[in-house]
């Protein structure tokens, strides 16, 4: 056994401790140490670590085959998923593809939205307009929408520089206007910039409905949502909802946009859709765009290993116990009672100036003043500083600093969807004391 971590790189040069085994809510690493997974990982374990119905599955696939290829053989865990699928998202969502991870993901839905358009004659749809903060992953494609500078600006020129409008980070604003008016406004940004682009080029929309690591967990004022889709529909713009974080139970519901009752014309899945069991993705779309796209000779793309037997078997084992076991509503239920333990911080920690989210989706921000939401000052490394905190306690949560956009450090709490009320208060014991002593370190007051 190697104890050299030199050969393997990452981003960091930092090692963690070795990972053990999983159990529910828990990791424990090597030494026996405990972790509540309180971001799933990177919002992935949507139903726990190391569920034994879902193993029972998975292995029974891998006994019989591990791989077919799609061109070769159709395989029953495929297809079922595939079924399962369109059953569990909205009326008009009814085809589906699969792929390994969310950068593929939204690089399918870009993919099939391009060629849909050239069914219709319409070759000059090529923009796909996006927001900024945001994040759609780390491939070119999927880079080139995502609006965060720090992991953009290497490789800029490499790019074409997707258009880019604001994200609606209401919580920032000091207009007077009502929510409601607030979230035409960042709507409306969108008919503007479709207008100043020429809508004869513009291909299509994305956004994640419920922010997610860039923005924080952000949700728009519910007025956006609507808005959003008629400014679509009026130049025929195809509308992407990127759920990799935020699809398969997340927020709540099975799509997030079902709070809102919008039907997005595609819409990306990934991270909770395989939980951790299968690197899985899936985009799904109605037949509307992709009929027209089969029978003018083929969507042309695929992965090699999209819609492999095993990594499928584990989706619809994930989605079958979510299912079963009333995951999604859970999800709803916890969202509730983790977002009043939430906002209760803010009580005693002045520089937590907004608390956000959406089901199991949620997150907060410090500030330096609840006035201005001016961010703590960037030598704290507060984004990093919390998160060793909670680590040392044993709690895992995620965290950015928005370096070159609108937000300062947030932090997700985002933990499996079977947490139940005693271990939120568990979770919540650990949080506050790291709270305290990052509070402590930095030098920051805390009401009694
Ligand atoms: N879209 C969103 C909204 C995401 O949160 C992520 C991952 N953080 C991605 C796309 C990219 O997914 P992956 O890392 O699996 O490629």
């Amino acid at each position: 056994m190697s104890d050299d971590s030199s050969y393997l790189f990452y981003q960091s040069r930092n090692p963690r401790p070795f990972l053990d085994y999983g159990e529910g809510i828990y990791l424990f690493d090597e030494a026996g140490n405990r972790y509540i997974d309180g971001s799933s990982g990177a919002m992935v374990s949507n139903i726990g670590h190391s569920n034994p119905r879902v193993l029972a599955k998975i292995k029974a696939q891998m006994d019989k085959a591990t791989f077919g290829y799609r061109l070769h053989f159709r395989t029953h865990p495929s297809e079922d998923l595939a079924a399962k699928t369109v059953a569990m998202t909205p009326d008009g969502l009814d085809r589906v593809f699969f792929v390994s991870g969310g950068s593929e993901a939204v690089e399918s839905a870009v993919k099939l939205a391009r060629q849909f358009a050239l069914t219709q004659g319409q070759d000059a749809r090529h923009k796909v307009i996006s927001r900024f903060p945001s994040y759609h992953g780390c491939t070119f494609g999927a880079l080139d929408l995502t609006g965060y500078d720090p992991l953009r600006e290497p490789f800029a020129p490499m790019m074409e520089g997707m258009p880019k409008v604001a994200a609606p980070a209401t919580y920032l604003d000091r207009d007077n206007l009502s929510e409601e008016a607030r979230g035409i406004k960042y709507a409306d940004l969108l008919r503007d910039k479709i207008l100043a682009e020429g809508p004869e080029t513009v291909l299509a929309f994305i956004m994640e409905p419920v922010g997610g690591a860039s923005t924080g967990a952000l949700v728009a004022p519910d007025s956006y949502y609507g808005r959003i889709r008629e400014i679509c529909d009026e130049f025929g713009v195809l509308l992407i909802y990127d759920e990799v974080m935020t699809g398969a139970g997340r927020t709540g519901k099975f799509l997030a946009a079902e709070h809102w009752g919008i039907t997005p014309d595609i819409v990306a899945m990934s991270k909770g859709f395989g939980a951790g069991y299968a690197p899985l993705g899936a985009i799904v779309a109605g037949a509307r765009l992709v009929e027209p796209v089969l029978d003018a000779g083929g969507f042309l793309h695929g992965f090699t290993y999209a819609g492999n037997p095993l990594a499928c078997s584990a989706g619809l084992a994930v989605l079958e116990e979510m299912d079963d076991q009333g995951m999604i509503e859970n999800a709803a239920r916890m969202g509730e009672v983790l977002m009043v333990q939430l906002r209760a911080l803010m009580d005693r920690y002045p520089f937590i100036g907004d608390v956000r989210g959406k089901g199991l989706l949620t997150a907060f921000e410090f500030v330096s003043d609840r006035e201005t939401m001016e961010p703590l000052p960037p030598e704290l490394d507060a984004h990093a500083r919390l998160v060793e905190l909670a680590y040392e306690r044993g709690l895992i949560i995620y965290s950015r600093r928005t370096r070159g956009g609108m937000t300062g450090d947030h932090f997700l709490i985002a933990p499996p969807l079977i947490i139940t009320e005693q271990q939120i208060d568990e979770l919540m014991v650990i949080l506050r004391d790291a709270l305290d002593a990052f509070a402590q370190d930095a030098g920051l007051p805390v009401e009694a």
